[in-house]
């Protein structure tokens, strides 16, 4: 009986050896995709500063603290240019332009 491992013991935890450091780095990788996600969530994708979320005669719209940029979901676009009212996304838009924010600006 020898001691040494057999060829196809090394090539086993060779593979083995292999297959987790693999694990690591995708597990890593993803880990640390995940934080750059979250660190971008509710920022400016034009500047970087905060986002905040307002309703404009209820449609809803992400507006950024320092550049004024406007972001919207694509329900919330959606929403607009179905909107039966002729002139709305206009008129959502001159409110917003007139710093009529949040649910407190809505029309009478
Ligand atoms: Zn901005």
């Amino acid at each position: 009986m020898a001691d040494k491992p057999s060829k196809n013991e090394e090539e086993y935890f060779a593979k083995r050896d292999a297959d987790l450091l693999r694990q690591q780095r995708a597990s890593a990788h993803q880990a640390a995709a995940e934080a750059e996600r979250r660190s971008h969530r509710m920022k400016c994708p034009k500047c970087g500063y905060d986002l905040i979320t307002g309703a404009w005669h209820g449609i809803q719209l992400d507006q950024c603290t320092h550049c004024h940029g406007l972001w919207l979901d694509a329900a919330e676009a959606e929403r607009l240019v179905a909107h039966p009212e002729p002139g709305f996304i206009a008129r959502v838009f001159q409110t917003v332009l007139r710093g009529v924010g949040g649910e407190k600006g809505l029309d009478p």
